[in-house]
């Protein structure tokens, strides 16, 4: 699942192929959409907001997409060749010199960029964003105290960026075990920090790394390391579904880098 840094990474990628250039062609393959022409608009910025993305024209217009989990665009210079025919494709954005294609999006509408708060307005703080507020974060963290911890990262509201790399990492990194609960966590405002560092590392590479190795199978502590050695202690690493019904999510752990009851 895209998180926070992958948004970040995309929406640069679309704001220099896109910013400050008329749109010669756009196709929004959803049917509310579908007849949407935003063909002689001049894309202003793509910016990201937590794990969504919004392109504004100077018609006063956004273009939303949201990567979900399968999501991504990318972006064609004039002679890379890609087939238009796709069926996975589900936004285009076109320029004289760019093309940009929205492949299996779970979101894409269009609205007025005056109305953007009505789909990113009950985001937290961005981890990434320029209005980044660490004490806006942690207020709405500690408001629920009861609140698994593995749920209240993962929970935009919270504060928006992580996902569930993120939240994973942090959790191990801080000797946190994924069963605490908000209130059990000595230093919540280490854990924003931690995972504030973790995303801004990765802002400027496609190959997130959690551990500063970017060689394959190196890149995690225990992200996908069920039944692997901890990098630290050698324990096997455990997993498990954890997390509210219906929203659980696979979570990795040390047993013994992260036992029970003992919450950073
Ligand atoms: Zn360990």
């Amino acid at each position: 699942m895209p998180e926070g840094d992958t948004v970040l990474r995309t929406a640069r990628s679309l704001h220099r192929a896109l910013a400050g250039r008329l749109l010669t062609g756009s196709d929004l393959r959803v049917p509310e959409y579908a007849t949407v022409d935003l063909t002689g608009q001049k894309v202003t910025e793509v910016v990201p907001r937590g794990k969504h993305l919004l392109a504004r024209t100077d018609a006063g217009m956004t273009v939303h997409s949201h990567l979900k989990m399968e999501g991504s665009w990318s972006v064609y210079g004039p002679h890379r060749r890609w087939s238009r025919s796709d069926h996975r494709i589900r936004a285009i954005l076109a320029n004289v010199e760019y093309t940009a294609v929205g492949r299996l999006l779970g979101t894409v509408q269009v609205l007025p960029t005056a109305g953007e708060q009505d789909v990113v307005g009950h985001l937290g703080p961005d981890l990434l964003g320029s209005d980044w507020d660490p004490a806006e974060a942690l207020r709405r963290l500690k408001a629920a105290p009861e609140r698994s911890i593995v749920d209240a990262l993962l929970d935009q509201r919270n504060l928006a960026g992580i996902g569930n790399l993120y939240k994973n990492e942090v959790l191990y990194l801080k000797g946190i075990n994924p069963a605490a609960k908000v209130g059990d966590v000595a230093d919540p405002a280490g854990v924003v920090e931690l995972a504030r560092r973790l995303l801004s590392a990765n802002t400027g590479r496609w190959s997130q790394t959690t551990t500063g190795n970017t060689n394959k199978g190196a890149r995690h502590w225990v992200f996908e390391r069920s039944g692997r050695p901890c990098r630290r202690c050698g324990a096997k690493i455990s997993s498990a579904r954890l997390g509210e019904a219906g929203l659980e999510r696979i979570t990795y752990w040390c047993p013994n880098c992260q036992p029970p009851g003992d919450v950073g």
